[in-house]
Parts: structure tokens; sequence; C-alpha cells
């Protein structure tokens, strides 16, 4: 083997799962077919389930002081949803796509992993030992595993010959990143009369201090083949559809068509390879949820495949992956739907479309609205499924603060080892022959025995014996 893990694909999904498998002693190579990283902007938030876990990992603190990184307000087909700070302690902050990649190239760099550039993979074959990957240059490699981060256009994904159903996208719209001057709208979405909208994200400012803004324009007229390069004269016609003489454009950094395709692989396992990220599922960027989405599908990967290659996965462990991230992708598959018809987004008018939405708005004042929306927005309100571990409430859920407070929790987590909270110091016994890889935290440790998996979810709660949650998620004791 040249390596145990081979990651294609150094895009957030790729970088964060590096991350990972580095915290888990695991041999990584990161490669990707670009020359350089990209330095366009696609993703602008990031939600708090993402900060939750980066926190866990001690990443969240260095990434908000690389630069002014707001808090934002989320939405829902583009109603407002309030800042949910009572209910997530870590609210919505606006982060590019191309800050996080910066951040994590220099956090691989400090532990020594640099990504293979340049190194475009062409070909895949595994056996039972392994996965050889071939590469444009004529290069190989061996390792024990393959991820398959490598984007929407996944070729891991077509040399796997994957399933990959869904609807194609059937129109576009336009995203900028954009300097603007004129009044500021005081809405993130607008709409007008005859159906044009645009949406408006702060972006945060360049190194001249100047306000830089995502701007989505879409509507009646507005959907080009992708190919088909934006223009600036297209934005200007945009902004003046919907906002008037109220708001021009001052600059245009960067612009793309997205399609609304909507796809989701049928298995994230394929033998010894899985796949993750936009590999895995594509959809409209609606309320921030791609890149999100990928991340998180790193944190719940990388520590099982460290458990693999360390030799105490216990049996199905690695199949978890494709039982709990199917799910959580397709339910982000399902919102976006609901959004994109609820936003009407193609801006045909339809009078039951408007309806629905006039209803659903005020619906959508109510708290208890709010909160399940501020939830499924934020990646909170994901459950893993884990048969086998008990009905205790808490599991399959993120670990909550158990009344030590989020910030001593996530500290808990930073070594990327399972943590047994054991507030009456009653397991010590029974947990030792898991202490290469859980940690114990006794006496003032929550209310109540909790089992927090390396990714921060529960997998065992409650008064019983841990013991068999211990082995059912660590494997036999050493
Ligand atoms: C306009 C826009 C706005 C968005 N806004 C948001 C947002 O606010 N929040 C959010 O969560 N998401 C958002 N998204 C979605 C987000 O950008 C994607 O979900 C995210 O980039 C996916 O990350 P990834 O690492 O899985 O894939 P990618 O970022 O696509 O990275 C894949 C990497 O693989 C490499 N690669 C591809 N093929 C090969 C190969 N054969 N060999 C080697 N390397 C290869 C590529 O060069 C690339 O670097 C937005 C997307 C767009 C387009």
């Amino acid at each position: 083997m040249d390596t145990d893990v081979i990651v294609v694909g150094a895009g957030p999904t790729g970088m964060t799962l590096a991350n990972e498998l580095l915290l888990a002693g695991v041999s990584t190579v990161l490669v990707d077919k670009l020359a350089r990283r990209s330095d366009l902007s696609k993703a602008g938030g990031v939600q708090s389930r993402t900060l939750e876990v980066l926190d866990q990992r001690g990443l969240l603190e260095p990434l908000l002081a690389t630069g002014e990184h707001p808090v934002t307000t989320g939405h829902f087909a583009g109603i407002p949803l309030p800042l949910q700070s009572e209910r997530h302690c870590l609210p919505w902050r606006s982060v590019p796509q191309v800050v996080i990649e910066g951040f994590f190239e220099r956090q691989l760099a400090a532990r020594g992993l640099h990504a293979r550039r340049g190194r475009e993979l062409v070909g895949l074959a595994q056996d039972d030992d392994g996965v050889t990957a071939a590469f444009a240059d004529g290069a190989a490699l061996r390792s024990r595993y393959l991820v398959a981060a490598d984007g929407a256009h996944s070729t891991v994904r077509s040399l796997l010959r994957a399933g990959f159903p869904g609807e194609p996208g059937t129109l576009t719209i336009i995203a900028a990143d954009v300097r603007l001057g004129g009044a500021d709208p005081s809405t993130s979405h607008t709409w007008s009369e005859d159906g044009h909208w645009a949406a408006l994200f702060p972006l945060g400012t360049d190194p001249q201090g100047r306000q830089l803004r995502r701007l989505v324009l879409g509507g009646p007229d507005r959907s080009l083949p992708r190919e088909v390069p934006v223009t600036e004269d297209e934005i200007r016609e945009g902004l003046s559809a919907v906002f008037g003489t109220r708001v021009h454009l001052l600059e245009l950094r960067y612009a793309r068509r997205v399609t609304n395709a909507s796809r989701q692989v049928e298995r994230y396992r394929h033998g010894r390879v899985f796949l993750a990220g936009d590999a895995a599922h594509v959809h409209l960027p609606l309320g921030a949820q791609g890149m999100n989405t990928g991340m998180q599908d790193a944190f719940n990967l990388g520590w099982k495949l460290g458990a693999a290659v360390r030799g105490w996965a216990p049996e199905g462990l690695l199949d978890t992956y494709h039982a709990e991230r199917h799910p959580a992708g397709a339910a982000v598959l399902r919102n976006v739907r609901a959004q994109s018809l609820l936003m009407d987004w193609a801006g045909t008018r339809d009078p039951e479309v408007l309806a629905a939405r006039e209803i659903f708005t005020a619906l959508a004042r109510l708290p208890d609205v709010q909160h399940q929306l501020g939830d499924l927005m934020s990646g909170t309100a994901v459950r893993y499924p884990m048969p086998g571990s008990g009905s205790h409430p808490l599991v399959g859920l993120p670990a909550p603060d158990l009344d030590l407070g989020p910030a001593r929790v996530h500290e808990l987590l930073r070594s990327g080892r399972g943590v047994l909270l054991d507030p009456a110091d009653r397991f010590a016994e029974a947990a030792g022959p898991w202490s290469d890889r859980v940690d114990r935290a006794g006496k003032g440790a929550g209310t109540e025995p909790v089992l927090v998996r390396p990714d921060g979810y529960v997998c065992w709660a409650g008064e019983g014996d841990p013991e068999p949650a211990l082995r059912h998620w660590f494997g036999e004791p050493r």
C-alpha cells in the first residue's frame, strides 16, 4: 500500500475528511486535478451544526479569526428566519467557501499534508485488499480505501457506474459576487411584480474594506444554458428588474449559472470506495446546504475509516456511513425541492404557488414553525438511525450541552475519540478496556451517563450498562 486512504478532490469535503483522517492517525493522500486551489467563492454560509463540529475539533476560533465573518439570518424559500441564538449556540455565519478551503489547506499543511495538485484521477480498480487509482499523468497509487470527494461531476462516480437517480436541471439562475452601490436592500430576498427576484447575502469585505455580496438572480427569461457566460449587462438588467434605480452594480467579481438538477447517489459505499459531498448529492444552492452537507459527510466517515484502518472497527461500522448519511442527504434534497417550489424561482407567478407561499409565510411567523425550519436548515435536525443503541431520546442526536455548557462538551471531543460522560463515576472499570479509543469524563461531567461518538453524536445514554454500546460502536476491547 502507498497509503491507507486516497481522498480524490481537495474541495471542502475532501479537505475536511483529510483533516479527520489525520486526527484518527491514518496515512492519507489528497489529490486534486487543479494545479492550484480555485479562488472562486461558491458557498457563502456555514450552518450551526458545521460550526459546532468545527468547534469540537478546536478549529472554529482560528477559522473565525481569518476575517470578518458576521452572524447572518437564515431563510427558508426566501422567507427570513430570525437568528436562532437561544436555540443554536452557534448561529449561522457568513464564511465564503474560498476562505474555508484556504483555512483547511493551511491546517493540513501544518500537519504535513499537502494536496498533490495537478493530479487527475482517470482509472480505478478494487480487490479484496485495496484500491488502485490511476492518474492522467500515468502515475498509480494503491490504498486500502478511496473516497470520492471529486464534486458534482465526479469521475469516481462515473467509473463505478454508480446509480445517480433524480431529476436533470431544467432551469438556471445566476450567482455572482458583486460590489453594489445605491440604497442597501433591507431584506435578503426581493421579488418584482412580474416574477423577477434577487437574493443578496453579505460576503464580508475585501482587503480595501469594501463590502462584497453574493447576488442570486432569477425569474422569467433568466434561464440560459449553463455554459453561456454571464455578462455585466445581464447583471445590471437583473438588478434593475428587481430594484429599479435603487441599487446598481459597481463591480462584478465572478458569476456563473447554476442549475436545479437534483440527484443523489444510490449507494454511498461501493466496497472500499466511498462517495461524499457533491459527488454523492447535488441540488440547487438554496439555504446554504451543499458544502455543509458535504462537510458533515466527512465528519461522519472520517472516524469510521480511522477505526477500520486501525483495526478496531466493529462489523458493519463502515456500512453505517450510507445508513446515516443517505437519509440526511435525501432530506436536504427534499427541503430544497419544497423551497424552490415556494420561491417560485422560475418566476411563473402561478396563482396556486403564490397562494401557498402566502400561507406558508404567515405560518413561518410562529415560533414553533421557525424552530422547526431553523433546525432543518442548520443541520441540527439530523437524527441518525442507530438500531441496537437503545431507545433513549438522545440517541442519534448531536451531543447536547448536558448542563456542562457547549464549550466543555466540544472540548471533550477535541481528540477525535469517543467520550463516555460518567457523572456518577460508575463506569471506570467497564470503560477501561476501551480507553485507547474512548475517553471517560467522570464526576461533574453532565447529569446522566452518555456515550458520544467521535463525530459528536450520542450513541448510548441512560442508566443501564454502557458495555454493549461500547462494543457495538467501538469494537472489541483491547
Ligand atoms: C453559486 C453557489 C453558491 C453556493 N452556496 C452555498 C452555501 O452558501 N452553502 C453551502 O453549504 N453550499 C453552497 N454551495 C454548494 C457548495 O459550493 C458545494 O456543495 C461544495 O463545493 C461541495 O464541495 P465538495 O468538496 O464536495 O466538491 P467541490 O467543491 O466541487 O470539490 C471537488 C474537487 O475535486 C476535484 N476533482 C474533480 N474531479 C477530479 C478528478 N478526476 N481527479 C482529481 N480531482 C478532481 C476538483 O478540482 C475540486 O477541487 C453553493 C454552490 C454554488 C455553485
